[in-house]
């Protein structure tokens, strides 16, 4: 078989524990036998950032920033008990999560991977809902006060031109607690940028949600800077997709989801896209089934699973155990990503191949074939049986390699 070629190389970032290990799996089951897969390889596993004193992440999301796509495994971010764990540690290194998306300015979107054999807990959920969350600013950048007597709150801005506005916030006849929150015009324009373009990446419709009618300015600044943006720079390919931009407020949003069959992305603010996203991803069955993507203004998009290292069964694995830890959402970060290099280079080929591999995970699972996690959770005409993740994926590259030929 003469093995697909890639013109421009993926971003590769490998990761730690049970998911380095799929990782290397599924290059070795599923891409090496049928693409001339190029990657320009970086290492984000703990140790190696550790030794590149976490410059390896800074270099990966530049190369993202560069080659357009990238593909990344789940990796550790460090705390207390990592440090007693890998005592080499230097420093208790950041999220490279949190790093590449402040390099990269990027809006993540979570997804599920939606299968016959488990059905959501909505029942008229037939598609995807994909939920973007404005990751900057509101009431996580918020500062809070509490006071004991009675008193007046004001709130003062100072101009670095010397002026300065203030308005009061209330008279309170005793104690009282406050809070005062913010956010900047460029990271709400960035969030809508990656909004729409995303949109028009995947074809779907975009939902935006806010509660305008009592923050009026506040969220009437998120509502006004969607619009422009809209206006200014996606409506005409919006209208040539046949998708579209549709707002409105939160209360009645979280109706219309609930009553909607999917199939369209919802941006949210932080404080809902927090809270919805836990809702959506827990009524639509597992953790092991959501991708991740993260999108940045200007087009550069990274693919990955949105569980972590899966480090419960990492040590079963030390231990010589053989694990049944699901494989698809990485798997599907792959393909992603393929799809997307294919998409931009042109090549359609690598484009159809990515689509080949989702529809051979597909048939797997719908043959009654799959990890113990779904197994669990299929419904009872599907005769699941539960596999380890080799024989998964044996399964998978078996209806793969038939369906190339
Ligand atoms: P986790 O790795 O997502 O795993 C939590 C539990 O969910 C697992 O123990 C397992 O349950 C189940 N699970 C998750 N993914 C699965 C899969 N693919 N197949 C089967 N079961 C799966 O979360 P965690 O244990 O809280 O975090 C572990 C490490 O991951 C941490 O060091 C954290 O920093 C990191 N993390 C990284 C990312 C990222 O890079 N994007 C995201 C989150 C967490 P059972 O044990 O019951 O089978
Ligand atoms: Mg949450």
């Amino acid at each position: 078989m003469e093995k697909i070629q890639m013109t421009t190389p993926l971003v590769e970032m490998d990761g730690d524990e049970m998911t380095r290990v799929l990782w290397a799996m599924i290059k070795e089951k599923l891409l090496l036998p049928f693409v001339d897969l190029k990657t320009e390889y970086y290492d984000l596993g703990l140790l190696h950032r550790n030794e590149t004193r976490d410059q390896v992440t800074v270099d990966a999301a530049n190369a993202a920033k560069r080659l357009g796509v990238a593909v990344k495994c789940a990796t550790i971010t460090p705390n207390q008990q990592r440090m007693k764990e890998y005592p080499v540690l230097t420093e208790m290194w950041k999220s490279p999560n949190g790093t590449i998306r402040s390099i990269l300015d990027g809006t993540v979107f979570r997804a599920p991977i939606c299968i016959d054999a488990v059905k959501p807990v909505v029942k008229n959920w037939k598609r995807p809902i994909t939920i973007a969350r404005h990751a900057y600013g509101d009431v996580y950048k918020a500062v809070d006060l509490e006071t004991g007597e009675p008193g007046t709150a004001t709130l003062t801005f100072t101009g670095e031109s010397g002026e300065s506005k203030t308005l009061t916030v209330q008279h309170v006849d005793g104690p009282a607690v406050w809070q005062a929150a913010h956010n900047k015009e460029a990271s709400i324009r960035s969030f809508a940028r990656s909004c729409f373009q995303y949109a028009i990446d995947t074809r779907q419709d975009l939902w935006f949600s806010t509660k305008d009618t009592i923050a009026k300015v506040y969220d009437g600044v998120f509502k006004r800077i969607f619009e422009e943006e809209f206006e200014a720079s996606y409506q005409a390919r919006f209208k040539e997709l046949g998708i579209s931009y549709f707002y409105t407020l939160i209360d009645d949003a979280v109706a219309r989801v609930i009553r909607s069959e999917g199939g369209y992305i919802w941006a949210c603010k932080n404080y809902d896209g927090d809270v919805m996203s836990d809702m959506v991803s827990t009524a639509f069955g597992s953790l092991a089934m959501m991708t991740s993507v993260l999108v940045s203004p200007d087009g550069t998009t990274e693919f990955e699973a949105a569980h972590g290292t899966v480090t419960r069964h990492y040590y079963r694995y030390l231990n010589g155990e053989v694990t049944s830890t699901n494989p698809m959402a990485t798997i599907f970060a792959w393909s992603g990503a393929l799809k997307k290099r294919g998409a931009l280079d042109g090549l359609k080929d690598l484009t159809a191949f990515g689509e080949t591999l989702e529809r051979a995970c597909f048939e797997t699972l719908n043959a009654g074939v799959m990890t113990k996690d779904l197994a669990e959770l299929a419904e009872p005409g599907f005769h699941a049986t539960a596999v380890n993740s080799e024989e998964f994926l044996d399964a998978v590259a078996a209806r793969l390699k038939a369906a190339l030929k």
